[in-house]
């Protein structure tokens, strides 16, 4: 049996290094470490994260780990998504709404920035009304969209842009979510948050400096507080430039 672009159904469902069992597990690490937001745990447990990779490298999607995805780009290690994900849901929810954990609460319109894989975007789409995702790389955006589409996840558009300048035409976000660093917040992220409390979760700065930041809009003020050390790529200036280059 296969689905509608021929991917075998045994590598949809995973079996042995990609199976129930070790995806079970990979939660496991991540409630050691920290993670207590249940929907998000849900939702990590479900998406299959060695969809968003290449074959080869599948048997090590759940270890903790970042992993190649082309263009010199990465998909972050699992522990990295659950963390920015909750922070945006605890920024944005309050504690009832947090313990919903059936039906979670879903967040309005969010915004990520640095499709890749697609993971992180697929991650958000189960827990978000309406979700913008915006990549520099053409062919990485077309894979992710192949596999949200897979995954029957109908609330995602997809624009191929440069993440500096944020979505405008689609202003205001409840949650804008960055998963390559910048050297400094862009204003227009800043601008493009709601004023009710809108949260940008974003890494920023090189290398070994990386810090990860929230910032958060009430009116005309912005709070931001600095979360812990993170390393991502950068956030490259420019459209799609990469786009005809071989990984
Ligand atoms: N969230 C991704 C990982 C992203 S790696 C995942 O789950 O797989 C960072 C991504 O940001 C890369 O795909 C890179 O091409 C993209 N990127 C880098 N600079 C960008 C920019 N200026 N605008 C949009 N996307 C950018």
């Amino acid at each position: 049996m296969t689905t509608p672009d021929a991917t075998p159904i045994s590598r949809l469902q995973g079996i042995g290094m990609t199976s129930e069992r070790t995806r079970r597990r990979m939660v496991e690490r991540l409630r050691e470490r920290g993670i207590t937001d249940e929907p998000v745990l849900d939702v990590l447990f479900r998406v299959p994260r060695h969809w968003f990779v290449d074959e080869a490298l599948a048997h090590r999607t759940y270890d903790d780990v970042s992993l190649p995805i082309g263009y010199g780009q990465t998909l972050s290690n699992s522990y990295t998504v659950a963390r920015m994900t909750s922070l945006l849901r605890e920024s944005l929810l309050d504690d009832a709404a947090l313990a919903q954990v059936r039906r979670p609460v879903r967040l309005g319109q969010v915004l990520e920035i640095g499709t890749g894989s697609g993971y992180q975007t697929s991650v958000l789409a189960h827990l978000v009304r309406s979700l913008h995702t915006v990549e520099r790389i053409r062919s990485l955006q077309q894979k992710a969209r192949r596999r949200c589409r897979e995954q029957r996840l109908d609330n995602i558009r997809f624009h191929l842009s440069d993440g500096h300048w944020g979505l405008p035409e689609q202003a205001p976000f409840q949650g804008i979510l960055c998963t390559a660093a910048p050297e400094t917040v862009p204003q227009a992220l800043l601008d493009q948050l709601s004023p009710d409390g809108g949260t940008l979760i974003i890494p920023v700065g090189p290398g070994a400096d990386q810090r990860l930041l929230r910032v958060q809009r009430f009116g005309d003020e912005w709070q931001q507080e600095d979360i812990e050390p993170v390393y991502f790529v950068p956030l490259v200036a420019g459209q799609d430039k990469a786009a005809g280059r071989k990984p």
